[in-house]
């Protein structure tokens, strides 16, 4: 279901225009955009790095290795899939591979910054791309897997997105793929933020 963020009521329908307050949201740079304002700043990363990083990524190690964990991941634990979610998708790598991997699944992905969002735009095929803030993510029990890759360690508010895309998921499954930097934040760090976003970790 979508959530309005105007009035937190949700509904279940195509459209994104609130039918119990009328809210729409905005559009930016052409994009959905649930959270406007902070689509063109952020203290953890420059916007500006975008660019750099479509250079280094389709030929570096880090990031290619990464992808064919997280499909692999994907066709292991999540074969019948049919929706998939990415939080903070910057410049749509992962993405792209996704759906190269599942032409069958359905994809959307997230960013706050709206620059991501273009180069994404321009790797991806079909991909439902908005401009969100995780804090506060729109939706209830919409997706059957959401993953999140080397965002959550970048976030101050780590737990709350966390409970935030465990929302978004469908009820009653281990419905999560997170790879956060453990050079940095470590397995003892990531539970204690599982534990405190009140989610029962299974593996
Ligand atoms: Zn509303």
């Amino acid at each position: 279901m979508k959530i309005c963020l105007a009035c937190n009521q949700r509904f279940d329908q195509v459209t994104w225009t609130c039918p119990h307050c009328g809210q729409t949201p905005s559009l930016k740079e052409g994009y959905l955009a649930f959270a406007p304002e902070l689509a063109q700043a952020s203290e953890g990363f420059e916007a500006k790095f975008f660019a750099q990083l479509v250079e280094v990524e389709a030929n570096n190690f880090w990031f290619r290795s990464r992808n064919r964990l997280i499909i692999w991941a994907l066709q292991r634990y999540f074969p019948q899939a049919r929706n998939f979610l990415e939080i903070g998708c910057g410049t749509g790598f992962v993405l792209s591979g996704i759906e190269r991997a599942f032409p069958h699944l359905t994809v959307s992905g997230s960013e706050i910054f709206t620059k991501g969002l273009e180069f994404a735009a321009q790797r991806l095929t079909h991909a439902q791309l908005f401009q969100m803030d995780a804090r506060q993510i729109p939706f209830d029990n919409e997706f059957e897997v959401a993953g999140a890759f080397d965002v959550l360690e970048h976030i101050q508010e780590d737990t709350t997105v966390l409970g935030e895309m465990y929302k978004t998921t469908f009820r009653g499954g281990e419905l999560y793929s997170l790879f956060p930097n453990t050079l940095g934040y470590g397995v003892k760090m990531m539970n204690t933020v599982i534990m405190f976003a009140g989610i029962q970790r299974k593996n």
